[in-house]
């Protein structure tokens, strides 16, 4: 049987993220549990909640904690990633949702954190030409793009430029990211928790890598 994982994904805007992560998921066969994924559902669905938050995404700004922590904690505990574990995408972003993370889950139940590494030139020159399907998430690029037509080839939904991906917002993120974000790669390093990877070259040789430093540490014993 497929042994299931329990991991935290870390990058800035562009590192290729969710590229590894669904891969991640697929490899383990456990959720890939995104928060912006889940909250640009919402956003779609028209409901006041979805309402509520989708000018401060289109803004590259961060939603508060409170509503973060309060939808991973339900995900969470749905019997998917209980059974099998997760993969967390986007979650935390900050040292409070680091802390209430590491709350929900049992002590030791963490495998690892993983930070995937990229200049921050390439994850600029990344973000310009992704192209993500608005129905199930898949990533593409200018470079690589759909097979027809601009529909997406895993479930035919419409691939299009994020609206977040614009000159300013991308600004917005990464300067968030580095001021609220990157201070976690430390928080997580001092628990003996982090691995880094390198998220340059072939989507298969970072995939590769990731599998690997989940392994490493596995047979090491687990993250504290
Ligand atoms: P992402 O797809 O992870 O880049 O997230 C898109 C947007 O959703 C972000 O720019 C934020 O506006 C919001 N968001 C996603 N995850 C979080 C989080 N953990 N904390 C605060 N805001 C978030």
């Amino acid at each position: 049987m497929v042994p299931g994982v329990r991991l935290v994904v870390l990058g800035k805007q562009g590192a290729g993220k969710g590229t590894q992560c669904v891969r991640l998921s697929h490899h383990y066969v456990v959720p890939h549990i995104s928060t912006g994924d889940m909250l640009r559902a919402a956003v779609k669905t028209g409901s006041a909640p979805g309402l509520k938050v989708r000018d401060a995404m289109e803004n590259g700004e961060l939603l508060g904690d409170d509503l973060i922590v309060e939808m991973v904690a339900e995900r969470l505990a749905e019997p998917d990633a209980k059974a099998r574990g997760f993969i967390l995408d986007g979650c935390p972003r900050t040292t409070h949702q680091a802390e209430a993370v590491a709350g929900l889950l049992l002590p030791g139940a963490l495998d690892l954190t993983v930070d995937i590494e990229v200049p921050t030139a390439q994850a600029l020159r990344r973000l310009a030409s992704r192209r993500v399907c608005t129905d199930c998430g898949s990533n593409y690029s200018v470079s690589t793009p759909p097979k027809v037509n601009w529909s997406c080839d895993v479930c035919g939904g419409e691939v299009i430029q994020r609206q977040d991906d614009t000159e300013d917002a991308i600004g917005r993120r990464l300067e968030l990211y580095e001021r609220q974000t990157a201070p976690l790669i430390k928080w997580y390093e001092s628990r003996g928790q982090l691995a880094k990877v390198s998220g340059l070259g072939s989507p298969d040789a970072v995939l590769r890598r990731i599998i690997r430093a989940v392994e490493d540490r596995r047979g090491r014993g687990k993250a504290r």
